[in-house]
């Protein structure tokens, strides 16, 4: 079969939500999330999702094996090191669906990366990612994309000298991060040109080249469209841009600058702009943190206008003072939201639409939450619906598994401090007790620990390191997101509960974080 033509226009989206973007703190999200995750990806038509890292945890090798197998529509991506574990592991995640999947292999190539972290001098890394990629072919895999890690950090003579032999050993896709958003100016932009120019294979073999970029100075989008409009034709992306430090480059803001200034770029990308709002919220609702309201395309106030002259102008022209509409980015809810009247077929009907297959015993449990936020809420949202669905299914794990689960929570309040009764469950022990503090989270934390000391439950000197509040979507009525973070020693874990009652949210936090961290693999065994 002849080989399509690539179109030269074209711009690939890599989307790296579940492998670098959750390698941020409090990001992490398991492989059932990340099924969720690359349903919606799908969706919006994204080229290519990496959906982890397969030898770093079972977790990764279980969410890349689902979506290889699971997921139409979407080329699964598996990051792997220069190595043949880390593929043998790849390989076997992809298993029979390796015809639709592709392996990333990486190896670090700056003078810093190879001295202090590898150890190993400029020839044999050039040899290591030549033997890993001719390694992976031999397996089966013709998909293969190749990065000298930290290339921007890269003496050009060494990084033009390893992509064209990365290339010639099979590579069909070179991808030049941009590892810790260092590159400024037109550095990053000459390096795709220069590459084009001095490394003829690239051409010869049709290779396409990659960015991924870091938003260390806030440049990791304004780096990617310079890398495009030079000539790469694959930008790998996050959604909401989270990941390490600053973030990675923000998807909607590629893909929406692309479209908007099609005009200067002349440059397609094949997304479906309308899912971005939706993907958007899915991936806040997965990490448990709101979208900022001024982060580009999809916070809450790009289509919100304060001031008269503002306002005035946009009622009588929207293009006075915005550049794209927000029924172009799905920036509202996407779908009509449920209300107390909706009844369980149509309940039943969103769940699955949003990506839960639920059986009738977690059904049962969701349908009777949502009747009781609905009575509290008039408007239910998809994203309040994901909340439900986390929390069910958090709850339904603590009960199978036997850990703290919340009964009952009340309160009262006299001169500005609050008091907070509790009760709890955990192994068929019942444990009640109160406690005091000025604001929600440092009464309900008293109250938790109070109760679970009271039966020494408590695995020591765990520490409440930091909390926040946040509303939900939804007006005043809306539901309060408590979050919390705790550590035990050098180990932290992260909470989240919401509630329409901000001290329940606060409780749920704090239960859900201290289920986290007591039935954290590496802690369980220094605990018990
Ligand atoms: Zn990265």
């Amino acid at each position: 079969m002849a080989k399509k033509k690539r179109d030269k226009n074209r711009v690939l989206i890599f989307d790296t939500t579940a492998r670098d973007g959750k390698q941020s703190p409090g990001c992490n999200f398991g492989p059932d999330d990340t099924i969720r995750l690359a349903h919606q990806l799908a969706r919006m038509k994204v080229d290519v999702m990496e959906a982890g890292f397969p030898v770093s945890s079972d977790d990764d090798f279980e969410a890349v094996r689902r979506v290889a197998h699971e997921v139409p529509g979407i080329t699964c991506a598996a990051l792997a090191r220069a190595n043949k574990d880390d593929i043998d592991c790849v390989m076997k995640a992809f298993g029979d669906a390796i015809k639709r999947s592709r392996i990333h292999i990486f190896i670090a190539t700056s003078d810093v990366h190879m001295e202090k972290k590898l150890n190993k001098s400029p020839d044999e890394v050039i040899r290591m990612a030549v033997e890993a990629i001719k390694y992976a072919q031999a397996c089966g895999i013709d998909n293969i994309e190749f990065s000298p890690e930290d290339a921007s950090r890269t003496g050009f003579s060494f990084l033009a000298k390893i992509v064209a032999a990365a290339a010639w050993a099979g590579a069909r896709t070179i991808n030049i991060p941009d590892t810790v958003g260092y590159a400024v100016g037109t550095e990053y932009p000459n390096m795709i040109l220069r590459l084009m120019h001095e490394v003829s294979i690239i051409e010869r073999n049709d290779i396409v080249l990659s960015l991924h970029c870091h938003n260390d100075c806030g440049l990791a989008t304004a780096n990617t469209l310079a890398g495009l409009a030079a000539g790469a034709r694959q930008a790998h992306c996050t959604i909401n841009g989270i990941g390490e430090r600053a973030g990675n480059t923000h998807l909607a803001e590629v893909v929406m600058a692309l479209k908007t200034r099609r005009d200067y770029y002349k440059l397609d990308t094949g997304i479906n702009t309308k899912e971005i709002g939706p993907t958007a919220r899915l991936v806040s609702s997965i990490i448990g943190k709101p979208i900022h309201d001024t982060l580009p395309i999809v916070g809450a106030n790009v289509h919100a206008h304060s001031t008269g002259i503002h306002q005035d102008g946009v009622l009588k022209e929207r293009a006075t003072y915005e550049i794209m509409s927000p029924e172009d980015t799905g920036w509202q809810e996407e779908s009509l939201p449920l209300s107390s009247q909706s009844g369980r077929h149509g309940f039943k009907q969103r769940l699955a639409y949003i990506g839960y297959e639920v059986n009738a015993k977690t059904f049962g449990v969701v349908y009777a939450k949502f009747k009781e936020l609905a009575a509290m809420k008039p408007l239910v949202h998809n994203t309040d619906l994901h909340m439900l669905m986390q929390e069910t299914e958090a709850e339904q794990h603590a009960e199978e598994e036997g850990w703290i689960r919340l009964l009952n929570v009340d309160y009262h309040k006299l001169d500005g401090t609050r008091r907070v009764f509790v009760g709890l469950t955990a192994n068929d022990n019942t444990f009640e007790a109160s406690g005091t503090g000025n604001g929600p989270f440092d009464a309900t934390w008293s109250a938790v620990r109070s109760a679970l000391t009271r039966q020494k439950f408590w695995p020591g000197e765990i520490k409440l390191e930091s909390f926040d509040v946040s509303k939900g979507q939804g007006g005043i009525e809306s539901v309060g997101i408590a979050r919390v973070k705790i550590s035990l020693g050098d180990y932290a874990a992260f909470g989240r509960g919401s509630d329409t009652d901000i001290v329940v949210a606060c409780t749920k936090a704090h239960i859900a974080a201290l289920n986290n961290l007591i039935n954290a693999p590496i802690l369980r065994e220094r605990i018990s």
